[in-house]
């Protein structure tokens, strides 16, 4: 088969090398990709955002199979564009992926199928807003309904806050048509959690579970970013909670979507917040996660094509995906300066001493290959997972690993997983 991936980062990265493997595969394009997928494929200089391009060239090359790895170009359309031409893709329809790119969407089917979710107000009105903003209790969380680049997610401690998160979303604007609507909802305590499902229109299949670290620096302090690091298994995951999350969460949302006459086709990931009242969705994506993926599919012994391609043709549940048992652990290096200003353009260097290690993968982000170097080409950079016996056995070789690779102003948070070693390790049996 000839894969095209779409996309640039490190999921992409982990998605082609995870599917070259495949004994399906034959060849792997990657659209733009990045210095790390011209090694496993050939890489074609079409944007993920230039979906007319992207159809000709999959035209064009008779690819078999195209795999969406950034919400963008699926919220755009790119999947029903695909199918018009009669070209497979993985990922749900424009329609399907409203479940991700507009949080209205999201809390209304929640709220229709009393999924457990944070109590939420929904406003297109920012005067109804801001005289709401009178009488709440802060703090709290204010959302923009659309896709906001993970910057649409303010948590309010005043009023004065709130109020100027709202004038910047509905009123000016900040991020277009995607704070045309807000939602105002409740803070939500806990811990969060990763649950990656692929959904076939009808039927599920669960992966592992991961956790992810949002915040620039230790301690989960600074801005929010994409993700600086990921590990697999979730250590505040277990049985019963994945018992729950079935019946209360994962039903109700197939049942949800059927009722709105919405076949979703793809990977479909509800972020959680475990709470002590049990699970509560924060929201939920419609494509894989990033760096989630990075520390999934290492641990994927099963063939991801296989899945894929069962995905598309209504037959998951006759899908059983045998996982490592091992933990892995993902730590992203950035540029200094990211997700803020950060310069770009620097020699990497020592990739190929940490890519020796046994059981370390290295998955490119922003890099691309000039004068015969890999050089920085973005604000993550590289994302590096190790396999261990246990999460701290993973997390001395993903450290052991990133401290042999350098470039200038190089960051990364110390502190990946550190959490799941300290005393609550769950029961996963
Ligand atoms: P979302 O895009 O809705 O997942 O929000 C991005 C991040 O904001 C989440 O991963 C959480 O860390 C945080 N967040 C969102 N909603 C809430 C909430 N209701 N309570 C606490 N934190 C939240």
């Amino acid at each position: 088969m000839k894969i095209l991936v779409v996309g640039s980062g490190g999921r992409e990265h982990a998605l082609a090398w995870k599917l070259r493997q495949s004994p399906h595969a034959e060849h792997i394009f990657c659209a733009p990709g990045n210095a790390g997928t011209a090694d496993i494929g050939e890489n074609v200089a079409i944007p993920a955002a230039d979906l007319g391009a992207l159809v000709r060239f999959a035209k064009q090359n008779r690819t078999d199979l195209t795999v969406v790895g950034p919400d963008d170009p699926l919220a755009a359309g790119i999947v029903d564009l695909f199918a018009a031409e009669k070209l497979r893709a993985f990922g749900p329809t424009k329609s399907a992926a409203r479940i991700e790119a507009s949080k209205v969407f999201a809390k209304e089917l929640m709220r229709a199928q009393k999924i457990p979710t944070a109590e939420a107000s929904i406003f297109s009105d920012s005067g109804e807003a801001l005289q709401y903003c009178e009488r709440a209790k802060f703090p709290v969380v204010i959302k923009a309904d659309g896709l906001a680049l993970g910057k649409g997610v303010i948590i309010a401690t005043d009023a004065a806050t709130a109020r100027s998160a709202i004038d910047e979303m509905m009123n000016q604007r900040r991020f277009g048509d995607a704070g045309r609507r807000i939602v105002i909802e409740e803070v939500l305590d806990g811990t969060e959690c990763s649950l990656h499902a692929l959904v076939d229109g009808k039927n599920y299949l669960l992966l592992e579970s991961a956790r992810d670290h949002k915040r620039a620096l230790d301690g989960d302090q600074g801005p929010n970013t994409g993700g600086m690091g990921a590990f697999s298994p979730a250590n505040n995951w277990n049985t019963k909670l994945k018992a729950q999350f079935e019946a209360k969460i994962m039903r109700p949302l197939m049942r949800g979507l059927l009722e709105e006459g919405i076949k979703f086709q793809g990977l479909l990931y509800p972020g959680l917040m475990i709470t002590s009242e049990g699970s509560r969705v924060l929201e939920f994506n419609c494509r894989f996660g990033d760096p989630e993926t990075q520390a999934l599919l290492p641990r994927m012994k099963s063939d991801l094509l296989p899945l894929l391609e069962a995905t598309i043709d209504g037959k998951i549940d006759t899908c059983a995906i045998e996982w490592d048992t091992r933990a892995t652990v993902t730590v992203v290096l950035t540029s200094g300066g990211y997700p803020g200003k950060y310069e770009t353009g620097k020699s990497i260097s020592g990739l190929e001493d940490a890519a020796k290690l046994e059981d370390v993968r290295i998955f490119h982000a922003g890099t691309k290959r000039a004068d015969g170097q890999i050089k920085t080409a973005g604000g993550r950079v590289l994302t590096v997972t190790a396999l261990g016996l246990s999460v701290e056995d993973a997390r001395e070789r993903a450290y052991d690993a990133v401290s042999r690779i350098h470039f200038e102003s190089c960051h990364y948070r110390r502190d990946i997983a550190l959490s799941a070693i300290a005393a609550n390790v769950s029961d996963l049996s």
